[in-house]
Formats: C-alpha cells, structure tokens, sequence
C-alpha cells in the first residue's frame, strides 16, 4: 500500500503554509495512478492556495515495488549529500529487515538513491526498457563525448521518456535557465548496453553505492 499523510508544506513562491497530503511511500503495484503520475510529472504537484502558482512536494519518499526495487526520492536540492543520504538509505532498508518485513521481500532486493522526481521518473523509465541504469550513465558520458567523467558535471542530461524508438532526454545546464531537449535512438543505447561498450572500471565507479550517477564520479 502507498503512505500519505496531511502535512505542513509551505509554497517556495509566496511562502504560505498549508497542509497537504504529503507522500511517504508509493506501491506502484497497488498505485498505478500514482506510478502513471510519476512518469506525466504531476505526481505531488500542488496549486497554492494563496497565491494560486504550483509547486513540487519535495518531501522524501520511498518507492517500494516488492521484492525488486526500494527506491528512497529525496528532493532534487538535496543531491549534494549523496553521501549521507546513501547511508541513510542503506540504514533504513536494513532495519526494515528487523522490523519484520519478510525476508524473501528484501533478499536480492535492488537499493536506489534519486534526488528529485524526474530523477525517479528516470529509473521507472529504465525498468520499462528491461535497462541497467549503470549502462545510461555510462551512455550519457559517451553522448557527452566526454571522456573524462569529472568533466560531466556542468549537464544534466536526463531521460524523460522512449517514444516510438526515440529516447526524449532534457539537458538542464546550471548557466542556463531553460531546459534543453535532445531526442536520441533508443537502438544507440540498446547497442551501447547489450554490447557492454563502456569499461569494466567506469562500470564499478558508478555501481559503488546506491547512487547509481553520473555525479557520484565528481570529486
Ligand atoms: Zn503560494
């Protein structure tokens, strides 16, 4: 089942305070409304109810679709502590095991860590397409022409969507203010993948903890 519950959020735009019902862990398989409004980009969107603009509920949630995936979302400002949140996230499946969730529930099970929704959106779209996420982060770079990782971190290079054998990435650049869109084969990264043409190295950088991302490589 999916945990929400009516909490005090406060509009990034005028500052009002307001209860809402806040995610705390979605089912996809109990949920599909909410795993769909994941993939639009509606998901926890809200209007204000003073000043009437919408805006995110950034607030953390975890994305359980047992015994596959334990995905903890944390919000989109929060990615420069990976780090912590990698423990943290680590530390919360575990207990989860001693609270009782049976084990055949979390053995094998994959751990992830995002930060922000279209960082999530990302994953679920990877899961529809049968792909490692460690192949696209090493495809971004590829895409990048980019041979040093450490130089990739200026773009943000994101997958939204696959439409009819098109991959839809947006590129968000930190100068920039808008988002970029670029649209790439989706036969470019299935060849990339199944073809494992990104080194064994790069493979175990990015695999090293549950942030599977290109940033983990930025010093
Ligand atoms: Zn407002």
């Amino acid at each position: 089942m999916s945990v929400f519950r009516d909490e005090e959020v406060v509009c990034p735009h005028c500052g009002k305070e307001q209860v809402r019902s806040v995610a705390h862990s979605i089912n996809p398989r109990r949920s599909p409304q909410h795993y769909q409004e994941i993939l639009s980009g509606s998901f926890q969107r809200v209007r204000c109810e003073s000043c009437e603009q919408s805006f995110v509920i950034g607030h953390p949630f975890l994305f359980l679709d047992l015994p596959h995936w334990w995905i903890a979302c944390y919000g989109a400002g929060e990615a420069q502590e990976w780090r912590a949140r990698e423990q943290e996230a680590q530390e919360v499946l575990a207990e989860a095991g001693v609270a009782g969730l049976p084990h055949g529930l979390l053995q094998g099970i994959k751990l992830r860590v995002v930060f922000g929704l279209e960082a999530l959106r990302e994953k679920l779209v990877l899961m529809q397409l049968g792909l490692p996420d460690v192949a696209l982060e090493a495809f971004k770079l590829c895409v990048e022409k980019r041979a040093d990782p450490r130089s990739a971190a200026p773009y943000r290079l994101r997958l939204e969507r696959e439409l009819q054998g098109q991959l839809h990435f947006s590129i968000q650049h930190p100068q920039a203010r808008e988002v970029a869109q670029r649209a790439l084969p989706l036969a470019a990264l299935l060849e990339y993948a199944h073809g494992r043409l990104f080194s064994r190295e790069l493979a175990r950088q990015l695999a090293a903890g549950p942030y599977v991302d290109l940033a983990r490589l930025v010093p």
